[in-house]
């Protein structure tokens, strides 16, 4: 299998860079990074803390602006777009997972899978329709109601994918999304994670260093100090610039 190269990529990334200027110094968050990542597979982007995942999600989400290079995301490039075209981007083709679960405290858990269609102005019926049936694919159809702090890490998580699910994103970022999670936990999120790809056909693009969604993952691009400096494809490892 070469998922990577059968269509155009979900998400192309050319000599991108990122510089931070803090305290008379530069920090190259990301350096010089070109990269692809291919539609409906389950790429994993990993090394230490500090090594520019997080920098590099939140360059692909629009959320902030490469200092180098161009990003296209399914087939538009970001730098052609005004904030409010990111923002629909977002809104209609992006789902978010963070380690922190990233769920309002004061909402439910329908409600708060409900909120990017609320933003999006869908009407209450059909956001209910969809809503529903994210909260039964995620296996949480009787936590409906609860807040956040009633549900388990493992729930929560599985909130926020449903969040996704729903909003219909076709390409989901994950950020450190087992990052809170024992390795039990860590394994059903990952399963879930592997069933958005497998059979929702999602591209899903996870930062992480847990070494089971490192095993698990098609595609393996590994990053020091902003470099993208290796790549495995399962099995195989292929050296990139070393
Ligand atoms: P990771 O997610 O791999 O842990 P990050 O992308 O968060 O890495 O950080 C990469 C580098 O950029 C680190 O050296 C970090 O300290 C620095 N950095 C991240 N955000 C900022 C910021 N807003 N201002 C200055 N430096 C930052
Ligand atoms: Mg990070």
């Amino acid at each position: 299998m070469n998922p990577s190269t059968t269509r155009e990529p979900a998400i192309h990334l050319q000599n991108v860079c990122r510089v931070y200027h803090l305290a008379g110094e530069n920090i190259h968050a990301v350096n010089d990074v070109t990269l692809d990542v291919g539609p409906g597979v389950m790429t994993a982007i990993v090394g230490r803390s500090g090594s520019g995942k997080t920098t590099l999600l939140n360059l692909i989400a629009g959320l902030d602006d490469p200092t180098g290079g161009t990003i296209t995301v399914l087939g538009r490039g970001l730098h052609t777009m005004n904030e409010r075209e990111r923002l629909d981007l977002r809104l209609h083709k992006l789902g978010f997972i963070f380690q922190s679960f990233g769920l309002m405290p004061l909402l439910s858990a329908r409600e708060n899978i409900g909120v990017p269609l609320r933003m999006r102005g869908l009407p209450s019926h059909e956001r209910e329709d969809r809503v529903d049936a994210a909260l039964e694919w995620v296996g949480l159809s009787e936590r409906a109601h609860h807040r956040p702090y009633e549900l388990s890490g493992g729930e929560q998580q599985r909130v926020a994918i449903a969040r996704a699910i729903a909003e219909g994103a076709d390409l989901v970022l994950a950020d450190e999304p087992t990052g809170q999670l024992d390795t039990r936990t860590g394994r059903r999120i990952l399963d879930l994670l592997r069933r958005l790809v497998t059979e929702r056909g999602i591209t899903l693009l996870i930062a992480t260093h847990d070494p089971q969604v490192m095993a698990e993952a098609d595609i393996v691009h590994e990053m020091r100090d902003g470099k993208l400096i290796a790549t495995r494809v399962r099995d195989q490892v292929k050296g990139v610039d070393r």
